[in-house]
C-alpha cells in the first residue's frame, strides 16, 4: 500500500515543473466570454503554468451562486483546447469526479469544506482509485494538521501519486485582517513531517481582499512554498463569487513581477549546505516568534484598555508568578533551561507592562 506522502511529485506531462507553480484562473466559471478572455489575457502574460475555476460552489449560504456545473467544464476544456493550458476545477464527491474527468480536467482539487470530512474524502479517494489524475488537497477550514494529513493520506492509499496539499488559511476565532488566518505554522509543520509534497499557497482565500495578495504571495515565496494559487478575472467587480479578492489578469501579471523570487536557495542547495538548511529552519521559526510576540503584544494592548475602562491596577503580582512557574515547567519539559525562559519571560513582561502603562496614561 502506498503511503508515502514524500514520494508524491505533482508532476503531469503538461505542468512545467520551474519554481513557483502558478495556477491562476476565476473563483468561478460564469460564461464562455468570461473563462475564454480572463485565459487569453493569462496566457498573453506567460505567468502561469495551469488554469483554474471553480464549477461547483460550496456556498455557506443556499440561494447563493453555486456553480455553472456541467456546462462551465465545457468552458474550461475551450480554455485547454484554445491555450493549450492544463485545467483544474474543485471536486466535492463521485459525480463531480466523473463529470471532471470526462472533460479532461487535469487537476481537481479537494475543498476546505470538503476536507474536513473523512467521509466525503474517503468517497473521492475510492472512485479515483486507478485513475492517473493529480490531487491538490485544500486544508480543512479548521486548523487541524492531522486532518489535512489524514485526507492526503486517504488519496495516496487510494493509489494516487500525484499529491499536493493547498494551504489556504483556517478559521479561527482571532480577529485577523485576513478571511483566512494563516497560521503559517501549520503548514510549514506539514512539510517538516512531509519535506517532498508539494504545498501551493492560496493568497486569494487567506488575504480575502486584493490589496493584500501580493503580502501574503511575497510571505509564501519567502517560505519557499512551491507555488501559488490565485483567482483572476477578467471583470473582478461583476465576479459572481469572491469579488472582493479577484485580479484583473493586468495586476495578477504585475503582482507576479513584483514578487521577490531571487533569494530562494535551490532545493539542490539547501541539501548541499547543512549549514543554509538549519539557518533557513531557524528563519522561518523566527519570523513565527515574531509573529506570536506581535500577536500577544496586541492583546496585552486590549487588555490595557480593559484595565482602564474597569480602573483595574496593571500588575497582579499573583497572576505573574503564576504565568511564570507555568511557563518555566513548560520550557524544563521541552529541555529549555529555566533561567532562561525566565529570562525572556520578564523582557516580555515589561513590553507588556510598558504598553499598558502608556494606555493607563492616554500616551496610546
Ligand atoms: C475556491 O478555491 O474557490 C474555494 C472555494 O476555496 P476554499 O475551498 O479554500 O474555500
Ligand atoms: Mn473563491
Amino acid at each position: 500500500m502506498n503511503i508515502d506522502l514524500n514520494n508524491t511529485p505533482l508532476q503531469n506531462s503538461s505542468v512545467d515543473l520551474k519554481m513557483p507553480l502558478l495556477i491562476a484562473g476565476p473563483c468561478s466559471a460564469e460564461s464562455y466570454e468570461q473563462m475564454i478572455d480572463t485565459a487569453r489575457q493569462l496566457q498573453k502574460f506567460g505567468r502561469v503554468d495551469c488554469f483554474r475555476s471553480g464549477i461547483w460552489k460550496p456556498r455557506t449560504r443556499p440561494g447563493a451562486f453555486e456553480g455553472m456545473g456541467e456546462k462551465g467544464l465545457e468552458w474550461l476544456k475551450a480554455v485547454k483546447q484554445e491555450t493549450g493550458l492544463p485545467i483544474a476545477c474543485e471536486v466535492a464527491n463521485p459525480q463531480h469526479v466523473e463529470l471532471a474527468l470526462k472533460y479532461g480536467v487535469d487537476v481537481l482539487w479537494i475543498g476546505a469544506r470538503t476536507t474536513v470530512n473523512p467521509f466525503y474524502v474517503q468517497d473521492i479517494a475510492d472512485c479515483l482509485s486507478g485513475t492517473d489524475v493529480s490531487i491538490m488537497v485544500k486544508n480543512p477550514v479548521n486548523p487541524d494538521l492531522q486532518l489535512w494529513i489524514g485526507a492526503l493520506e486517504r488519496f495516496s492509499r487510494a493509489g494516487i501519486t500525484k499529491l499536493a496539499a493547498i494551504h489556504r488559511g483556517f478559521t479561527t476565532s482571532e480577529h485577523n485582517i485576513f478571511r483566512n488566518d494563516p497560521m503559517w505554522n501549520i503548514p510549514i509543520e506539514l512539510r517538516s513531517q512531509f519535506p517532498n509534497l508539494p504545498i501551493i499557497c492560496d493568497p486569494s482565500h487567506i488575504a480575502g481582499n486584493r490589496e493584500l495578495i501580493s503580502m501574503v504571495s511575497q510571505k509564501a515565496i519567502d517560505l519557499d512554498m512551491y507555488g501559488l494559487m490565485i483567482e483572476v478575472h477578467n471583470s473582478p467587480c461583476c465576479a459572481m463569487s469572491d469579488a472582493q479578492q479577484q485580479l484583473t489578469p493586468n495586476d495578477y501579471a504585475k503582482m507576479i513581477e513584483s514578487l521577490r523570487f531571487s533569494d530562494i536557495i535551490p532545493k539542490e542547495e539547501i541539501s548541499k549546505n547543512t549549514l543554509d538548511k538549519y539557518r533557513r529552519e531557524i528563519d522561518i521559526l523566527d519570523d513565527i516568534l515574531i509573529d506570536h510576540i506581535a500577536k500577544r503584544m496586541k492583546i496585552a494592548k486590549e487588555i490595557g484598555n480593559y484595565k482602564k475602562d474597569n480602573n483595574i491596577k496593571i500588575l497582579q503580582m499573583n497572576r505573574w508568578e503564576e504565568m511564570l512557574q507555568n511557563r518555566v515547567e513548560i520550557g524544563e519539559g521541552l529541555g529549555v533551561s529555566s533561567n532562561f525562559i525566565r529570562h525572556f519571560l520578564e523582557i516580555i513582561h515589561q513590553e507588556s507592562i510598558d504598553i499598558q502603562t502608556s494606555i493607563i496614561n492616554n500616551e496610546k
